[in-house]
C-alpha cells in the first residue's frame, strides 16, 4: 500500500487502471512554477500588463515568457491577455460599461485594440523560438467559431502552429465540435463557464451553490466538449478551479477530459484521488452526478 502511495505521489497522472490524465499547472509567472507536473496548462499573462499606462515592450514580454517556457519542464499553454472592462487596464483606455462581465473582455478587446494581441503573439513566438519549448496559445472568452478561426489564423501568422481556445461561454460549449475543426485543442474554464451558464456572478458569495462545479448543467457542458474532443481526436482539458478539486477531478475525467490544469498546491491531492479510482469508476461517478 505504501508503495502504491509513493507511485501515486510523482510521475504522470493516471487512474488506478493506468488511464493517463495529464496534470498541468496554472501559473501567473515563473515564480509560480513547481516540479511534479507535466507542463503548464494555463499561463495567465495579465500580471505583465497590470497597472501600466503603456503596454509592456516586445522585449519585456519575450523575457517574461521565456523565463516560464525555459523552466516549465513540459509543454506550455499561454493564454493571451484576458482583460477588459471587468479587469480594467489603464493602457487599454476602454470606456466604462454598464455590464462589464458581458462587455468587451478577453478576446473581444481585439475588436477595439487590435495591436495588443498581435504584439503579444509575436512576443510569445519569439520566446518559443529562443527557448525551443513546446508552446501553444489559447484565447480567453471565445464565443463563436468565427472568433476561433480568426484567432488560430493570427497565431499561425505569428509563427505559432498550435492554437486553441478556452470554453468559458455556453455558446462555445454548444459549438465544441465546430470549434475543433478550427483549432487544435479546447480548455474549459469552469470559473467563467459556471458564471455564464448560471447567470451568477462568480464573485458573489451568496450564489456559491449555483457556482458549484458539480452542478449537472455545468457537467453537461464539460461533457459536450470532451465528447467533441474524442470524436475529433483532439485534447480537451479543464483549467478552472474545478480541475484542482480532488472531489471534482474524477468526475471531469469520467466525462472524458484529457488533462487537468490547476494551482501547483492542488497537484498532489488530485494525483492521489485519480490513482485511487479506475476510469470506469470515474465514469460511474460522472454518470451519477449527471443523473
Ligand atoms: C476560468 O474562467 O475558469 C479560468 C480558468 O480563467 P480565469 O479564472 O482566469 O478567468
Ligand atoms: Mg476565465
Amino acid at each position: 500500500e505504501e508503495r502504491a502511495r509513493l507511485a501515486a505521489s510523482a510521475g504522470p497522472g493516471r487512474t488506478a487502471d493506468g488511464h493517463p490524465v495529464r496534470l498541468l499547472l496554472n501559473v501567473g509567472s515563473a515564480a509560480d512554477l513547481r516540479p511534479g507536473a507535466e507542463g503548464v496548462g494555463l499561463f495567465r499573462t495579465e500580471f505583465l500588463f497590470l497597472g501600466r499606462r503603456q503596454p509592456p515592450s516586445r522585449q519585456e514580454q519575450v523575457t517574461a515568457y521565456a523565463e516560464v517556457f525555459g523552466r516549465a519542464g513540459g509543454p506550455v499553454i499561454v493564454r493571451t491577455l484576458d482583460a477588459g472592462t471587468d479587469k480594467p487596464l489603464p493602457f487599454l483606455g476602454l470606456p466604462e460599461e454598464p455590464n462589464p462581465a458581458l462587455g468587451v473582455r478577453g478576446l473581444r478587446v481585439d475588436r477595439v485594440r487590435p495591436g495588443v494581441l498581435d504584439d503579444q503573439l509575436a512576443a510569445i513566438a519569439e520566446a518559443a523560438r529562443a527557448t525551443g519549448a513546446d508552446v501553444r496559445v489559447m484565447a480567453p472568452m471565445v464565443t463563436t467559431v468565427a472568433e476561433a478561426a480568426g484567432f488560430a489564423a493570427r497565431a499561425r501568422a505569428a509563427g505559432l502552429a498550435r492554437a486553441g481556445v478556452m470554453v468559458e461561454v455556453p455558446a462555445a460549449a454548444l459549438r465544441a465540435a465546430a470549434l475543433l475543426r478550427e483549432v487544435d485543442f479546447l480548455s474549459v474554464g469552469t470559473n467563467d463557464l459556471a458564471q455564464y451558464a448560471f447567470a451568477a456572478d462568480r464573485q458573489h458569495p451568496g450564489l456559491a451553490d449555483l457556482l458549484d462545479p458539480r452542478q449537472p448543467a455545468l457537467l453537461e457542458l464539460v461533457g459536450m466538449c470532451a465528447r467533441a474532443g474524442r470524436e475529433a481526436g483532439k485534447q480537451v482539458g479543464v483549467c478552472g478551479e474545478a480541475a484542482g478539486d480532488p472531489a471534482v477531478a474524477p468526475l471531469l475525467v469520467g466525462l472524458g477530459v484529457t488533462s487537468l490544469s490547476m494551482a501547483p498546491s492542488c497537484v498532489p491531492l488530485v494525483r492521489e484521488a485519480l490513482a485511487g479510482l479506475t476510469l470506469a469508476e470515474c465514469e460511474e461517478r460522472a454518470a451519477a452526478a449527471l443523473g
